[in-house]
Parts: structure tokens; C-alpha cells; sequence
């Protein structure tokens, strides 16, 4: 799935020229005109990125940013200003507000996507395809290899998704349902008990060096890739 970004400029020249460009690097786009739509259009789905025109009709591009920030769904999206306005104080106000970068009009396509590449793979990584590390655990999205220190690990697909699924996510705790939901997907007649077999072999596979478990059960709850690993069953 391509990375979402959304454009919030009321120029619509400007806003055609970033969209043909952000398509053409890969990316999906959402258009806003003024800052209310973009504010209704992210309750409707967070995007990847918010790229937010400084000027804008009625709430102005400062204004939409510390709305966005105020509200839990978005308060980590990553923003980027398009400003007219070259002087520093404006730039510093951006930032304070809670923008991540800005980019000063007039602009070339290519420096945009630039910006949105170099926010995007800060604030998350995992859009990328890059190899996921946890402790002495390295995943490769891309060659499809998992490694224990130097010893490679063999997983079965699922197993696979399931260990992308929680390295994306560490210290946090999904339960069984979830990770269905996610790893399975719309396979039908999974059951919750699948899950836990996964797990198991998932875990087996990782330690079977001897090595710490990472793999952190938590009663009730469900599955977590962490450092605390107790095990609780
Ligand atoms: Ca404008």
C-alpha cells in the first residue's frame, strides 16, 4: 500500500502539480482546499503526511496545524508548511505549532517530495521497507530473511508476517483478534487458537539457539515483542 499524503492548499494549480508529482513518486494523495475540509477529511482516515499551505482561506495553515496536533488521532501525523514567507519567524512559528518541516514557495516538485520522503522515513520507517532490528533479531522485508544474531531463522509466510507484524509494533500488546485481523487478514475460518500455535512455532524458531525469548505473553491480553519478556502461561 502506497504512503498517503494529503494536500491542503487552496491554489489549484498548486495542488494539481503536487499531486501529479507525489503520484508519480509513489505516493497516494487527498486534496483539501481550506483548512475545515482537511480537518473533516483527516476524522475520515489519518493520512501518512499532511503537506498544509501557510495562507488558506478562513483557518489559516497555523491554525489547522495546532488543531491537528491538539486531537489524539493526529497528533503525531507529520506535517509539512508550504510558506511564502521566507522570514524566520514565521518558519520558527511553524515549527513550534508542531510542524516538522517547512518548505518555502516558490518551490520545485522535486525538493517537495524530497521533504516528504526525508519526514516520512523519519516519523516511520516501516513504510519503507527497510530491515527491521530488535535486539539481535533482523528482519528483511525485501529479501525475506530473518535472522538470530549470525544464525538465519526459517519461517514459514505466516510466521513471517506475523514477526514483520510485532517488529513493526514493539512493546506493544496485541490480542489474539488483532493479530488475526492483520496477519490473516481475510483468510475465513481462522481461529483464535490459531494465533497461539503460530506463536508458538514463531518462538520456537527465534530461541531455538538458545537465546532469549522476546516474545512476551500476557494472560488475557494477548502478544507483545518486547525485552520484558516474561512469560506469563
Ligand atoms: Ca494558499
Amino acid at each position: 500500500m502506497n504512503p498517503q499524503v494529503m494536500i491542503v492548499e487552496d491554489e489549484l494549480p498548486l495542488q494539481k502539480l503536487l499531486a501529479y508529482n507525489l503520484k508519480a513518486a509513489g505516493y497516494d494523495t487527498v486534496q483539501a482546499f481550506d483548512g475545515d475540509e482537511a480537518l473533516m477529511l483527516t476524522e475520515e482516515r489519518v493520512p501518512d503526511l499532511v503537506l498544509l499551505d501557510w495562507m488558506l482561506p478562513q483557518l489559516s495553515g497555523l491554525e489547522v496545524c495546532r488543531r491537528l496536533r491538539r486531537r489524539r488521532e493526529t497528533a503525531s501525523v507529520p506535517i509539512i508548511m508550504l510558506t511564502a514567507r521566507g522570514e524566520e519567524g514565521d518558519r520558527l512559528r511553524g515549527l513550534e505549532t508542531g510542524a516538522d518541516d517547512y518548505v518555502t514557495k516558490p518551490f520545485s516538485p522535486a525538493e517537495v517530495i524530497a521533504r516528504v520522503r526525508a519526514v516520512l522515513r523519519r516519523a516511520r520507517p516501516t513504510l519503507f521497507d527497510d530491515v527491521l532490528v530488535f535486539h539481535d533479531i533482523r528482519l528483511d522485508p525485501i529479501a525475506h530473511r530473518v535472522f538470530r544474531g549470525g544464525r538465519e531463522v526459517q519461517l514459514s509466510p505466516t510466521e513471517f508476517r506475523l514477526l514483520r507484524y510485532l517488529m513493526e509494533n514493539v512493546e506493544r500488546v496485541f490480542s489474539r483478534s488483532h493479530l488475526l485481523d492483520r496477519v490473516w487478514g481475510d483468510e475465513l475460518d481462522i481461529e483464535v487458537r490459531t494465533v497461539d500455535a503460530t506463536i508458538r512455532r514463531l518462538r520456537r524458531a527465534l530461541n531455538s539457539g538458545g537465546e532469549e525469548d522476546l516474545v512476551r505473553t500476557v494472560r488475557s491480553e494477548g502478544y507483545a515483542l518486547d525485552s520484558k519478556s516474561a512469560t506469563f502461561d
